[in-house]
């Protein structure tokens, strides 16, 4: 199922009847072996999903989905929806691989320009922003796009106005959703969508939700993307430095909880691919 149509029905309390639209973000295994995430999504699928996101190299690294692992994804009948940074790569390479993903039948893909390795230079490469690669890939392809959002900004730009100009860029390419980097302060997420209701981007804007899981884990993902993590939380983190899953369950219980309430458009779990912590938070709100 496309994007527009995932999300056409989109969750609004009162006045409709459907469902909240859940997806979920998993990442290649780092040993190579499948089985496992196949288990933690068989797991997830029973909150009936409207995407499952494949990440590809994510944090710098490498490890990526073969096509070989995108084949056997296709058997748990769920709608995929691979990452592709086209970073670092050529015109051709590119080309080839999102006509190989729709020659697989999979109908979306978010569409992202990665981080830039320090050993390349920014205006040598094939496509130098995210917009370029929406615009190339609805040339060659049939896919649906979906973009990066930033709540707080993207880390190299100079404003949020100056990052949300661009993403209007990556909209008016072609995109039909836009999925946000993770946050832990709604009020921010709020000010965010309204930013980008008001420069006339009338597209679903899916929360990136994280759940907890250690303290270690959450200086990691906000310091690396300069996310701001509230007072209540840095507290739980210095009062509980060693327990702070429970505490996390519960604040992102109320997170999600609240951004529901709020008509959030849709909820996308960063899972880290561990079915456990999400299942918690779901059983939770639904
Ligand atoms: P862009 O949209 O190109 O934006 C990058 C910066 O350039 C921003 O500051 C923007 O304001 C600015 N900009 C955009 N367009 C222009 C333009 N035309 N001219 C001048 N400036 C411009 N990374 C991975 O490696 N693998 C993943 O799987 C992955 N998944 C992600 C999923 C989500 C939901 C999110 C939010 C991020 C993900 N990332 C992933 C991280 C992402 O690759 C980085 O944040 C990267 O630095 C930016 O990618 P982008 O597509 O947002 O780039």
């Amino acid at each position: 199922m496309e994007l527009s149509e995932i999300y056409s029905n989109s969750y609004i309390i009162g006045k409709n009847n459907s469902s909240p639209k859940i997806s979920f973000e998993v990442f290649p295994p780092k040993n190579g072996d499948i089985s496992k995430l196949f288990e933690e999504l068989r797991i997830l699928k029973k909150y009936n999903p409207a995407l499952v996101s494949l990440t590809y190299g994510a944090s710098g690294g490498l490890n990526r989905f073969t096509f070989e692992d995108l084949k056997s994804l296709r058997d748990l009948d769920l709608t995929l929806m691979p990452h592709f940074t086209c970073v670092s790569m050529l015109k051709s390479e590119i080309e080839n691989y999102i006509i190989s993903v729709e020659n697989l039948g999979i109908e979306n893909i978010l569409a992202l320009r990665g981080d830039i390795p320090d050993y390349i230079k920014a205006d040598e490469l094939d496509f130098k922003h995210a917009n370029e690669l929406v615009e190339f890939i609805m040339s060659k392809t049939t896919l649906s796009i979906a973009v990066a959002g930033y709540p707080e900004g993207h880390i190299e730009s100079k404003s949020l106005k100056e990052d949300i100009y661009y993403l209007k860029m990556k909209i008016d390419a072609g995109a039909s959703a836009i999925f946000t980097q993770l946050f832990y302060d709604n009020d921010k997420f709020y000010r965010y969508a309204d930013s980008v209701r008001s420069a006339g981007i009338n597209l679903p804007i899916v929360a990136g939700i994280m759940p907890i899981r250690s303290v270690t884990q959450i200086h990691k993902m906000t310091g690396m993307a300069r996310i701001s993590v509230p007072n209540i939380l840095c507290d739980a983190m210095e009062k509980y430095p060693h327990d702070i899953e429970k505490f996390g369950l519960e604040y992102v219980t109320n997170q999600c909880d609240e951004l529901l309430k709020n008509h959030v458009d849709g909820l996308h779990f960063y899972t880290l691919n561990h079915s456990d912590i999400v299942s918690k938070i779901l059983n939770n709100i639904l």
